[in-house]
């Protein structure tokens, strides 16, 4: 198996326009830092508002997580619905759930419009329950669906699962509808090429190496802009101390040849394709590409809070095996790439959107976790810093401050180390925390 990430390779076959690095003083009305989905997304807001925006990316347009992940377009991005039940109450849970689904709208208008091709597919979102706790998971998440008002779910119980997907061991499942799949990679180099020709200015292999005031320095010049979005993954502790609020869950990818016909119809046998995942804390999750690969994606308990990349194929061969014993009509077939990736988050997996009380002209946009997520976060932030997202503004803002309550103080990871912090805080965000309160949350409070 080859480390390689399979978005790359499928870019072999496509010409998008070339970014050369920056290497000059430039001026805008907007600067966007970080071409991921956050970034781009708020690029689009701007565009459509007139103004002059440049982005720069250190790697090519989609080149880190968003480029890296595994295309699934869900509003659960590591958070159940009844997950945020239980911490926030049904309406606000209903309320956060909102969010990623106008990304997901969003993203999925942008590719329909521009015709932007990226292996688009509707797939219908799967959540497998494992043994007892699965089960109960399940139910749990159907009550919490009905209870928001929800109606376009279904749930199976393990024989009724068969006739849906061609597993084994599984106790039970939940289904909706609106989720989709994407090559993450092509749709944001489509987006790019689109923005471009909007008037956008693009340089990629430009790293902001540091800010002052109103002006971002790369290694080759520098973009002196009015307004500036940070949107850049792995935050460096010299741009800001919020890089001390943001962690690291790894993953790890892996993708087959194109499956046969044969194989589809065992796998799916309704005939209708579907991105699951199941309820393990550190979960494994699959669907097909465009092309009928399978895409196979987990990790290990060990590996997730690791702070840098492990890039040995043990943990996928791991997952591999785990996947063939509920697959056997799969045990033959041969996964050839797989690829790490680190998934920036805060302690309670919400993102942390927000503007220094004394830089009214930058808003960070971190710790996103999700392709939707990223989607909203952009047009947010991108809003926001122009004073126009009032109303989305008093809704969401209490999740997205730094100044949110968390379980323990980010301090507390120089105690005992940035993994062991992050694993509490993310377990307790995930299983235990309640009735997170919305404490009310000014611009004073941040930073
Ligand atoms: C392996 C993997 C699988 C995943 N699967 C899914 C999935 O199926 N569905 C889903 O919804 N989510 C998935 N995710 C999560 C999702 O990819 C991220 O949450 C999302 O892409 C975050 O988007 P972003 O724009 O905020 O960050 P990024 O995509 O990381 O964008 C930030 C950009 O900033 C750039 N940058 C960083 N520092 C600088 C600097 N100093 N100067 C200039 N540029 C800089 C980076 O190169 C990067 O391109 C997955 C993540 C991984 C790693």
């Amino acid at each position: 198996m080859i480390n390689q990430n399979w978005w790359f390779t499928t870019l072999l076959t496509k010409q998008f326009k070339y970014c050369p690095p920056l290497n000059r003083s430039i001026k805008c009305d907007v600067l966007i830092v970080g071409g991921g989905m956050s970034g781009m997304s708020a690029a689009v807001e701007f565009l459509q508002k007139g103004f002059s925006v440049v982005l720069i990316e250190k790697n090519i347009v989609g080149g880190s997580s968003s480029g890296r992940s595994a295309g699934f377009l869900t509003p659960d991005s590591e958070l159940e619905l009844h997950q945020l039940v239980r911490r926030y109450g049904t309406d606000a849970a209903r309320e956060i759930w909102e969010m990623p689904c106008r990304g997901i709208d969003r993203v999925v208008q942008a590719i329909k419009k521009n015709d932007v091709e990226c292996g688009l597919l509707e797939q219908d979102s799967l959540f497998l329950g494992l043994g007892k706790g699965g089960k109960e998971a399940v139910v749990s998440e159907r009550e919490c669906r009905e209870s928001v008002g929800f109606t376009d779910q279904r749930t199976y119980d393990e024989s009724e699962l068969k006739g849906i997907l061609g597993a084994e061991g599984f106790t039970a499942g939940i289904r909706y509808t609106g989720t989709y799949g994407i090559n993450p990679l092509l749709c944001l180099q489509g987006f790019k090429d689109i923005l471009i020709d909007h008037g956008m200015q693009v340089f990629e292999s430009t790293e902001m190496v540091r800010i002052e005031d109103h002006t971002a320095y790369t290694h080759g010049g520098s973009v002196t802009a009015d307004r500036i979005i940070i949107a850049v993954d792995k935050l460096d502790r010299s741009v800001s101390p919020l890089a001390g609020e943001i962690f690291h869950a790894q993953t790890f990818m892996s993708v087959t040849e194109p499956l046969t016909d044969r194989e589809l119809g065992l796998l799916f046998p309704g005939g209708k394709q579907m991105q699951c995942w199941d309820s393990k804390l550190v979960y494994s999750y699959f669907r097909l590409t465009g092309d009928n690969r399978l895409l196979l994606g987990g990790g290990s308990a060990l590996t997730t809070f690791l702070p840098g990349a492990y890039n040995g194929h043990s943990v996928i061969r791991k997952v591999i095996k785990e996947f063939k014993e509920h697959f056997p009509f799969l045990r033959d077939l041969n996964f050839n790439q797989f690829w790490p990736g680190l998934i920036d988050t805060s302690r309670d997996l919400l993102p942390i959107i927000v503007k220094p009380p004394a830089q009214p002209h930058l808003q960070f946009i971190l710790g996103i976790v999700g392709l939707p997520w990223a989607a909203f976060s952009g047009s947010f932030a991108a809003r926001n810093i122009l004073g126009e997202a009032a109303e989305d503004y008093e809704k969401y803002y209490p999740y997205f401050s730094n100044r949110r309550h968390f379980a323990l103080p980010s301090g507390l990871g120089k105690i005992i180390g940035k993994p062991a912090l992050f694993s509490l805080t993310n377990s307790w965000a995930k299983f235990w925390q309640v009735d997170a309160k919305r404490k009310p949350v000014s611009m004073k409070d941040e930073f």
